[in-house]
C-alpha cells in the first residue's frame, strides 16, 4: 500500500512539475544537483576518488554554472566500477531495481535504480503519455527486448493503463496479430519494428488506428513517419530515452521536444564548454533522482542541440533537438525474409565474452562479424554464437568471425552494430 501511495504521489508531482516556470525548474535542478553531488561524494568510492582527483568537492557547487568543475563519467568507467565502487553504500543491489542498457554501442551496462528513482522515472514516462492524450483507462502496446519489470501492478488489474508487450523475437506477422487483437489506444516502441507492421497492415488493408504512436531508441525518419501516419492514421511523436536514465525528453503536440528536467540534467558540450542555443553538442546526462547508482555528467554518446525557444504548449521544460539516435539495418536473408537488428544485437551485446562487435552483411548468404574478444572468449563461445545466430536465421547463411583489437567508430563515435550492404 505504501508503494501505491508513493507512486501516486510521484505521478501528481511529475504532472505539476511540467507547468513550473523555467526559473523554478532551474532552481529545482540546482537544489537536487547539490544533493546528488554530496550524496555521491560521501557514499560512493568512485565519485569520492574522481572528485578528489579533480580537486573539487560538493561545496564547490553553488549554482548551475559550477557544474563544469565536476568530472565526466563514461559508460566504460561505470561498467568497470559496477557494482561495489559506484553503488552508494546506502543501498544494496537487492533493494534496488536493475536495468541493462541494450542500445547500439555494442557494450552493455547494468544500472541500479533506487525504488524511489524507478517510481519517479515511471511517473515521468506516464506524464509523457498523458501529454499526448493518454487517459488512465486507455491501454498501450510496447515493443521491447523484454517486458517492463513492473509486472502487473494493482492499477492494471483494475483496468487502468493496461499494457501489452510485443516481443522483438516474434516474427512480424505474429507481432501484427497481437497488436490487432489487443487494439491499443497507444503504441510505443522501436520505429523499425512498427515500419514492418505498417507494411503488413497496408498490404492486408486492416490497420490498427491508435490515438498516437510514440517512437523511441531509434531515429524516426521523416519518410518513415509519413508512411506510418498514412497507414495508422494517427500522429507519431518521438521520445528520447535510455536504460541509464529511462526517460530524458519527449515531443509535445505543439512540436516542442522538451527535456524532462525534473528527472535529468542534460548538458550539450563542445569539449568542456556548453554550446550556445542552436549549436550542436555532445550530450552529457546527470540523473537528479537516482541515489542508488549516481550517474553524474555521464557521456551517453548522442549528439543534440539545445534550443532557447519557448514552446506554445506552456510547459516550462527547456527544448532540444536530437541529432543522432541509432540507425541499425535489417538483415535480408536468401529467401528475402528480413530480420530485425534488435533480435540479432542482444546475442552479442548481452554476453560478457565480447567487448565490442560489428556485424556486416556483405551478401544475402554471407555475414562478417568483427569482434573484440573479452578475457572469457573461447572457441566454444564462437560455436555457441554461430549456432544462436543460425537458429534465428533458419536459412543457409555463412558467418565469418574476425577477431580484432579495434573496431572503427561511426560518425558519432560508436561502432554501428549492424550494417547491411544488401539491398
Ligand atoms: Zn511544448
Amino acid at each position: 500500500m505504501r508503494m501505491v501511495l508513493h507512486q501516486l504521489y510521484y505521478i501528481v508531482k511529475a504532472q505539476k512539475m511540467q507547468w513550473k516556470s523555467p526559473d523554478d525548474i532551474l532552481s529545482f535542478q540546482e537544489t537536487n544537483l547539490k544533493k546528488i553531488l554530496t550524496h555521491a561524494y560521501r557514499t560512493t568510492p568512485f565519485y569520492h576518488r574522481k572528485f578528489r582527483e579533480r580537486g573539487v568537492t560538493p561545496a564547490d557547487f553553488n549554482n548551475m554554472d559550477d557544474i563544469v568543475k565536476f568530472p565526466f563519467i563514461t559508460k566504460q568507467e561505470a561498467r568497470e566500477s559496477y557494482p561495489l565502487d559506484i553503488i552508494s553504500t546506502c543501498y544494496s543491489p537487492s533493494e534496488g531495481i536493475e536495468g541493462t542498457t541494450s542500445g547500439s554501442t555494442g557494450q552493455n551496462l547494468t544500472v541500479l535504480y533506487s525504488p524511489e528513482a524507478f517510481q519517479y522515472y515511471m511517473a515521468v514516462t506516464y506524464r509523457n503519455f498523458t501529454v499526448l492524450g493518454f487517459k488512465p483507462w486507455h491501454k498501450f502496446a510496447y515493443t521491447r527486448y523484454a517486458p517492463i519489470k513492473i509486472g502487473t501492478p494493482f492499477y492494471e488489474k483494475l483496468g487502468f493503463a493496461r499494457k501489452k508487450h510485443i516481443s522483438v523475437f516474434l516474427p512480424p506477422e505474429e507481432q501484427v496479430a497481437l497488436v490487432r487483437s489487443f487494439n491499443p489506444t497507444a503504441i510505443t516502441g522501436y520505429p523499425s519494428m512498427m515500419i514492418e507492421w505498417a507494411k503488413i497492415m497496408e498490404e492486408t488493408g486492416d490497420a490498427v488506428h491508435p490515438l498516437f504512436i510514440r517512437t523511441e531508441a531509434e531515429i524516426l525518419t521523416r519518410e518513415a513517419k509519413e508512411f506510418m501516419m498514412n497507414v495508422f492514421e494517427c500522429n507519431l511523436y518521438e521520445e528520447y530515452g535510455s536504460a541509464e536514465f529511462v526517460h530524458m525528453a519527449f515531443e509535445c503536440p505543439e512540436g516542442g521536444y522538451h527535456i524532462s528536467s525534473d528527472a535529468v540534467l542534460l548538458e550539450f558540450l563542445d569539449g568542456n564548454e556548453p554550446v550556445a542555443p542552436g549549436e550542436e553538442g555532445e550530450i552529457y546526462i546527470t540523473s537528479l533522482v537516482n541515489h542508488a547508482m549516481p550517474l553524474i555528467r555521464y557521456k551517453i554518446n548522442d549528439r543534440g542541440i539545445p534550443l532557447d525557444d519557448i514552446c506554445s504548449c506552456g510547459r516550462g521544460f527547456p527544448t532540444m533537438k536530437l541529432v543522432v539516435g541509432r540507425d541499425d539495418d535489417f538483415l535480408t536473408l536468401p529467401s528475402g525474409r528480413r530480420i530485425n537488428p534488435r533480435v540479432i544485437i542482444p546475442i552479442f551485446e548481452l554476453t560478457s565474452t565480447i567487448k565490442e562487435f560489428r556485424i556486416i552483411q556483405k551478401k544475402r548468404d554471407y555475414i562478417e562479424i568483427d569482434i573484440i574478444p573479452g578475457p572469457a572468449w573461447s572457441a566454444h563461445e564462437k560455436k555457441r554464437l554461430r549456432k544462436t545466430f543460425l537458429e534465428i536465421c533458419k536459412e543457409p547463411v555463412s558467418i565469418a568471425f574476425n577477431l580484432c583489437d579495434d573496431i572503427p567508430r561511426g560518425r558519432h563515435n560508436r561502432p554501428r552494430p549492424i550494417r547491411s550492404l544488401v539491398t
